[in-house]
């Protein structure tokens, strides 16, 4: 079919380039039948309060075991679910997974039962039907609506109007945390910050490079996440790092005042026995502490 659109498509052709439409196209038409079989399947990273280092939240991060290419991190699918509408069906399944291990984590550990942070695309919130959905999937659940966290990135929160913006605040009025997600990267309108229904802002990752660091060019990183970490707790909301990958970062943070943490430093994304592992050594390390 290139040929029949003449020379100059020969010229344009770009092995690396189809190569890749091929994949994509290849994928995309598998996913409406993955979501069904469920080839997917979700890891959870933990998040930690940085004054005690308890584990008090998770975020669910979904994962495609495919019956070809293997395990796909979702880099290589979610942007192709919101361009074909599936992150509709396949954001709905995500949350009945996390609202199931999170009736699993209640039961288990009670009041210690770490929160779970569900990531939201932009694309959920224009669903006429996603606050319904969410109100039932919870409460069928029996779950306190404080235990599930969505978070959205900045980019599809900022400029939020209309019905999304009523979404959010029919979400948030049920008592569902919400966090705004990779903080600081898209295009921030900070006074428009505070008319959102926001619980939690989790900090990209890409500013923690230069925190804790005694490197010169450094320092800026700090001022920012600093300033970022006041400018939110003004406005009542609760501050995560994201993308914490050493203790200088982290003893850093801390002084900050910034209240958790998450990364690669405390925890991967894993299977809930992962995060579970760490949660029975904490109860382990309680008990011995009251034992002192
Ligand atoms: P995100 O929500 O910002 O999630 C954090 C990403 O950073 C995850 O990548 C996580 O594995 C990675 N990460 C965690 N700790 C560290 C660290 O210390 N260093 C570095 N360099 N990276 C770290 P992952 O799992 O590949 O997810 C990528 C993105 O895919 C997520 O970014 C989120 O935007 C999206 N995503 C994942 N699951 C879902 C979902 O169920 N629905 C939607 N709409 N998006 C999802
Ligand atoms: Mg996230
Ligand atoms: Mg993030
Ligand atoms: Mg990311």
């Amino acid at each position: 079919w290139a040929k029949a659109e003449g020379k100059a498509r020969w010229v344009a052709y770009d092995p690396d380039r189809n190569a890749r439409e091929v994949a994509r196209f290849t994928l995309s038409a598998r996913m409406p039948a993955a979501v069904e079989s469920e080839e997917f399947y979700v890891d959870y990273q933990p998040i930690v309060r940085l004054s005690d280092g308890v584990l008090t939240g998770v975020e669910a991060l979904v994962r495609w075991a495919h019956p070809e290419f293997g395990r796909l991190g979702p880099d290589r699918f979610i942007g192709l679910a919101e361009e074909t509408g599936l992150i509709v069906p396949l954001g709905r399944w995500v949350l009945r997974q996390a609202v199931d291990q999170s009736r699993r984590w209640h039961d288990r550990y009670g009041d210690r039962a770490p929160m779970i942070s569900v990531n939201l695309a932009a694309r959920q919130t224009e669903e006429p039907d996603l606050v319904a959905d969410v109100s039932t999937i919870i409460g069928a659940a029996g779950l306190p609506p404080s235990s599930i966290q969505l978070e959205l990135t900045e980019s599809a929160i900022m400029g939020t109007t209309g019905g999304p913006l009523r979404t959010l605040r029919e979400l948030a009025d049920l008592g569902i945390r919400i966090a705004i997600d990779d903080f600081g990267t898209g295009y921030s309108n900070l006074a428009y910050l505070r008319h959102l229904p926001v619980h939690a802002i989790k900090l990209a990752g890409s500013f923690m490079e230069g925190v804790g660091s005694l490197h010169p060019d450094a320092h800026s990183d700090e001022t920012i996440v600093s300033t970022l970490v006041a400018l939110s707790h003004a406005l009542g909301h609760e501050v995560i790092a994201e993308g914490v990958e050493d203790s200088s970062q982290a003893d850093r943070l801390r002084e900050i005042g910034c209240d958790s943490a998450q990364g690669w430093l405390f925890a991967k994304a894993g299977p809930p026995e992962d995060v579970e592992r760490l949660l029975d050594e904490q109860l382990f390390t309680a008990a011995v502490r009251q034992r002192r």
